[in-house]
């Protein structure tokens, strides 16, 4: 029988700290709004229920990852259905035993082809990817100078490599330069950023930031999960977006449940890292590996955004469009260069009024707020997908005009 208080459980000030971030999650619930699902087919539409009485309704989706727009494509589904059959839904094994499929290797040659690296490894998240990363190359000697806005899975990994971690301002390359400044050539340096910022949807200063790895002798890493199937030629992200620097970077890691319509994550650079990683990681040898249904829907997903240059291209000006037009009401649309175009609220409450009425008003789109962004940002979060017609985004931007009005916001 347990006789210790369950209580006891909580008692702990780092779990604490940690629900803290879950204050403001647990404000959406009183949202009352619970997204279901996507239909597929129609994947701009989210089934919701906005009420306490459980009425389903259908909203327009602006907070979905999809995009490419390629989330319930049909060759996609078709090719997860066609592996399902062969492979059924579970590897039942890790990558280093018997995990590995001729598929996963496939997985792994085209996702080095398409982001111009050596080589590249899959993971079963992107958690992962960055997680094994960072804890398999970078050790308690090492300096990491990491962007104060990359997100959790960098935070977490480089708190398991045991390195001095230097958080440098948001995209600040004179701040970041004075910390490097600070040591030696010798001491062995790594410089890790998001490409993507996912709270700001601004992009990583890839150029200086190349230039300072070359000139202070710093690794560079960058976590590219919202960006591939976002922004660049065909998708390919950051490096591309910026010309051709792949070759640049030491690493760049992702997911594949973005951009890419399906679960898990990669990691791409050179053989040697990539082997590295591979051999002396965690979740490459003691985690199950990814289902065949799901390497196959990311492979042909990839062959989509290769030969289809123009969902890139389409992308791109449906982002602008719903950007610009917000801007031209004067909302604020921060930094944004990319699909994740944050709204600038503020005040916290406010922006959770915001949001229901959006949701009320048929549009479904996410608050963040304090403590996941600093107390006085706090946002709407909306991202953009081709899946969205043009229609739709007017109709996204009516309600945003109409709303802020009301709420004296514009
Ligand atoms: N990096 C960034 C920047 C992310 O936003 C996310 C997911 N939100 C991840 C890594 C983790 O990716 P995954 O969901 O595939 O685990």
């Amino acid at each position: 029988m347990l006789t210790r208080n369950r209580s006891f459980l909580y008692e702990n000030s780092f779990l604490r700290k940690k629900l803290g971030l879950y204050n403001w999650l647990h404000k959406t619930d009183n949202l009352k709004v619970a997204p279901r699902t996507c239909k597929i087919g129609d994947n701009a539409t989210v089934i919701a229920s906005i009420d306490n009485n459980s009425n389903n309704r259908e909203l327009i989706h602006l907070g979905s990852y999809n995009y490419s727009g390629l989330s319930g494509n049909h060759e996609v589904i078709a090719a997860a259905q066609e592996s399902l059959n062969d492979y059924g839904t579970s590897t039942s094994g890790v990558r280093l035993l018997n995990g590995t499929t001729d598929l996963h290797i496939q997985l792994e040659d085209k996702v080095a082809e398409f982001l111009g690296t050596e080589a590249s490894a899959a993971f079963s998240s992107g958690y992962d990817a960055n997680t094994a990363t960072l804890s398999t190359l970078i050790s308690p000697e090492d300096i990491v100078f990491s962007d104060q806005l990359n997100h959790k899975s960098i935070n977490e990994g480089l708190q398991l490599s045991g390195a001095v971690v230097k958080r440098y301002k948001h995209n600040d390359m004179e701040h970041l330069k004075f910390r490097l400044q600070s040591y030696p050539r010798e001491q062995r340096k790594f410089i890790v950023t998001d490409g993507v910022f996912s709270m700001d949807g601004d992009i990583c200063k890839l150029p200086q930031l190349i230039d300072l790895a070359e000139t202070y002798h710093a690794f560079l890493i960058i976590d590219d999960a919202h960006a591939i199937g976002s922004i660049g030629t065909c998708g390919r992200g950051t490096a591309s977006y910026y010309g051709d620097l792949a070759s640049h970077v030491d690493i760049i890691t992702g997911s594949f449940s973005k951009g890419i319509p399906a679960i898990g994550g990669y990691v791409a650079g050179s053989l040697e890292a990539i082997n590295l990683i591979k051999y002396a990681s965690g979740p490459f040898i003691f985690s199950a590996s990814l289902p065949v249904p799901i390497v196959s829907a990311i492979l042909k997903s990839i062959e989509i955004l290769e030969s289809r240059p123009e969902i890139q291209e389409d992308l791109n000006r449906k982002t602008n469009y719903f950007r610009q037009t917000l801007q031209q009401l004067s909302f604020d649309t921060m930094n944004s260069e990319t699909p994740i175009v944050p709204i600038l609220i503020k005040d916290q409450q406010l922006t959770f009024e915001f949001v229901k009425l959006l949701h009320l008003n048929g549009i479904f789109v996410n608050p963040v707020c304090y403590p996941a962004v600093s107390a006085n940002a706090n946002r709407i979060r909306t991202n953009i997908s081709t899946a969205l017609s043009y229609q739709q985004l007017d109709t996204a931007i009516s309600a945003f005009e109409k709303i802020g009005k009301q709420l004296k916001i514009i």
